[in-house]
């Protein structure tokens, strides 16, 4: 068995000489090395700190050599170092068994390398956060107020029955709403019954109806949710939208209700000192029906901004904000609701449209385009 000779000469020749018998050994060993077991042995012979074949040349050549033939036997020895690091591990990684890969002992090996090897100046890897987009964002602020309020949420299909968006709302059979100019109808629906034809929900109120259906009052809900309309995109519009709806169903419930609710969470929203006001609509689910406007929170109500024309309120310092009214009589009939013992009132609003007010982004687009430089701008 080969072992690490002591140097009479340290000339060139005779260096040269003892590091090829030293390498061809090493070369014949690691080729002899057939499971694990060897392996180790032949890592201990070569790299163990005690009488290692390494340690060996450290002290038998460098440590023996004479100070002008230091340099050329330290750089050998070095070269020497790597090449027996590089055969070992080499070894090592063919010969890998899941066994060995369990054993602490290798595991312990392994992570000594790693550690030798890491730069811990190297800049490490940059995992950016996500956030939540603006919409999703003012939808949760939007929720929030009204739970604060005792409000539950309440989600629905977005795919729905002509009879949940339509027929339930009190949408008489020739609503205009109905045609596909406006909605988004699912293919080949001809030939089943008008109320179960399937189209995309134009709004979220048929959650109202469904809720409606399961409980019976007193009933809060909101209700967020993705809507369609045939609408082709532009800077207002966009086939794709959301929506935040709400319902409060009770004994006695007025209209001073709806308007003291809604006041209180138009100031959460927008700041206590926006004003509200409510003008005269129609819907055919509500009966009155009102739509509400906010005095402008981006002019202040003035309809100017620094002597400018204010474009959100379009200079009447006033922001249409959301449609609402009292259910419809006729609706609780779908339901099963006696219309002479309870009362609500409903109403709905864009969230898409809040948020364009709140950001003061001009182009609905944006946010649907998935461009994370828009989009970070809200992180
Ligand atoms: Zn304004």
């Amino acid at each position: 068995m080969y072992s690490v000779p002591k140097l009479k000469s340290f000339s060139e020749a005779a260096l040269d000489k003892a590091v090829e018998k030293l390498l061809a050994t090493l070369k014949t060993e690691s080729k002899a090395v057939k499971n694990e077991e060897d392996w180790k042995a032949f890592r201990d012979r070569w790299m163990a700190r005690k009488n290692g074949v390494l340690t060996q040349i450290n002290d038998l050549w460098l440590k023996a050599s004479p100070k002008d033939s230091k340099r050329d036997v330290g750089q050998r020895v070095n070269e020497i170092k790597a090449k027996v690091t590089e055969v070992v591990e080499g070894r090592q990684i063919k010969g890998i068994s899941r066994a060995a890969v369990d054993s602490l002992e290798f595991r312990d090996s392994v992570r000594a390398e790693v550690t030798q090897r890491l730069d811990i100046t190297l800049p490490g890897i940059r995992r950016p956060l996500g956030a939540e987009h603006p919409v999703i964002k003012t939808m949760h602020e939007i929720v929030s107020v009204f739970r604060n309020l005792g409000y539950s949420v309440q989600e629905g299909p977005v795919i729905e029955t002509d009879y949940y968006n339509f027929e339930a709302l009190n949408f008489p059979p020739n609503h205009p709403a109905r045609d596909t100019q406006d909605t988004l109808f699912i293919a080949r629906q001809e030939s089943k019954p008008q109320r179960e034809r399937l189209l995309l929900r134009t709004h979220t109120s048929p959650v109202q109806i469904r809720t409606m259906e399961k409980m019976k009052p007193p009933i809060r809900i909101v209700i967020p949710g993705v809507v369609h309309r045939n609408d082709p995109p532009d800077a207002s519009h966009s086939p794709m939208f959301h929506q935040i709806e709400g319902l409060a169903v009770d004994t006695n419930i007025t209209f001073c209700d709806l308007k003291g609710t809604l006041d209180h969470a138009m100031k959460a929203l927008f700041g206590s000192s926006v004003k509200t006001s409510f003008r005269p609509s129609f819907f055919p689910f509500t009966e009155p029906s009102a739509e509400m406007l906010v005095s402008c929170f981006i002019c202040g109500g003035s309809g100017k901004r620094n002597s400018e024309p204010c474009r959100p309120c379009k200079q009447t310092g006033w922001i249409e904000i959301l449609g609402c009214g009292m259910v419809d009589p006729n609706v609780y009939a779908f339901v099963d609701y006696d219309p002479r013992k309870v009362s609500g009132f409903a109403f709905g609003m864009g969230a898409d449209r809040i948020a364009i007010l709140k950001y003061g982004v001009d182009d609905i687009q944006l946010f649907f385009n998935g461009d994370v430089r828009f989009l970070e701008q809200f992180g």
